[in-house]
């Protein structure tokens, strides 16, 4: 199969169809009718979807021969990467970079630009590959829909963000960004434990909302450098920084792309021995670039700052298992 095929790429009228949001350019989605998503392999599940958006949540419809832990009717809730939970990155638990779901490549995704074959999830059925691996089986019924949705990518994206920056309970965190993956990563740090959270965004509604989770101060970066506000409020550096923005930031404006904004924040508001959590996005390349670094795949950072502290520092993209999220024991 090369790489502009697809899976399930039938033809229109062949069996029967569903209707699916397609991709024509930017800023153009059409919702189309295309055939419905088939069985090609034994370990493959088709999930009918109540709700055809990202988040990738419904019912078992139809089986592979290979899969074992599912039966027709099953609820079930899908992170939108894909593992095969066999390669090496797999068991390491590292399934946002599986070898084996997109050879050739370090991660697959359904409906993403060069993740592998796989058709994306804003459709009424859904093929998930791997799907002993992929497909995480809820309680039967209806119950608590809106809460295990968030499953599919939200929460366990923010969860992750947080562990990835070393946090400890009782310590005192700066979160940048207060779109979902922000407050979902502020709300992780106010259940496992923190003291302090500063969560910085600009959107009334969102500061709004950062309000509302316990020990979670909004920070608001259009009035004033949030690095100050932070310590001002703080009265020192913070323990832990996580970005939840990634190359897309803007300065204080709101308007202008700076797209080392945010690490930049995070290298001067985190402290010595700290952690700074990565995973908000940033491409190879970025032809866009407001800067004449991006084009050419760099970034300039103070890296010489960075070294002084020696943070921990660990980057992950936005997509993650939510395996360890799920199967963590509770502390005693
Ligand atoms: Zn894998």
């Amino acid at each position: 199969m090369s790489a502009t095929e697809v899976r399930s790429s039938g033809k229109v009228g062949e069996d029967s169809n569903m209707k699916a949001v397609n991709y024509q350019g930017p800023y153009k989605l059409k919702v189309e009718e295309v055939p419905n998503p088939t069985i090609e392999h034994p370990d493959d599940v088709i999930v009918k979807k109540p709700i055809a958006g990202r988040e990738n949540m419904g019912v078992v419809d139809k089986l592979g021969s290979g899969v074992v832990q599912l039966k027709k009717g099953d609820r079930v809730v899908i992170p939108f990467n894909i593992g095969d939970g066999r390669c090496h990155n797999c068991v390491e638990g590292n399934t946002g970079f599986c070898l084996g779901a997109n050879p050739g490549f370090a991660g697959a995704a359904y409906g993403y630009v060069a993740l592998g074959p796989y058709r994306g999830g804003q459709a009424q059925y859904l093929q998930v590959p791997f799907a002993d691996f992929n497909a995480l089986k809820l309680p039967a019924g209806k119950e608590h829909d809106a809460d295990f949705i968030l499953l599919a990518e939200i929460f366990p994206t923010g969860w992750h963000d947080v562990k990835i920056s070393g946090f400890q309970a009782g310590e005192i965190i700066a979160v940048f960004g207060a779109r979902p993956v922000g407050l979902m990563a502020s709300y992780s740090t106010s259940i496992l434990g923190a003291s302090k959270i500063y969560l910085v965004d600009r959107v009334p509604e969102r500061l709004s909302a950062a309000r509302k989770i316990p020990e979670c101060m909004p920070i608001d970066f259009t009035q004033s450098d949030a690095l100050y506000q932070i310590i001002e409020a703080n009265d020192e550096m913070v323990d832990r920084s996580v970005d939840c923005v990634g190359y897309q930031a803007v300065d204080s404006s709101g308007e202008k792309e700076q797209p080392n904004i945010i690490l930049e924040n995070m290298i001067r508001v985190t402290r010595a021995c700290g952690g700074m959590g990565i995973p908000g996005l940033y491409l190879p390349q970025d032809p866009g670039s407001s800067d004449e670094k991006g084009p050419k795949r760099q970034m300039l950072i103070s890296f010489r700052k960075l070294f002084e502290k020696i943070c921990r520092l660990l980057m992950s993209p936005l997509y993650l298992p939510w395996q360890e999220f799920v199967r963590q024991e509770p502390s005693e």
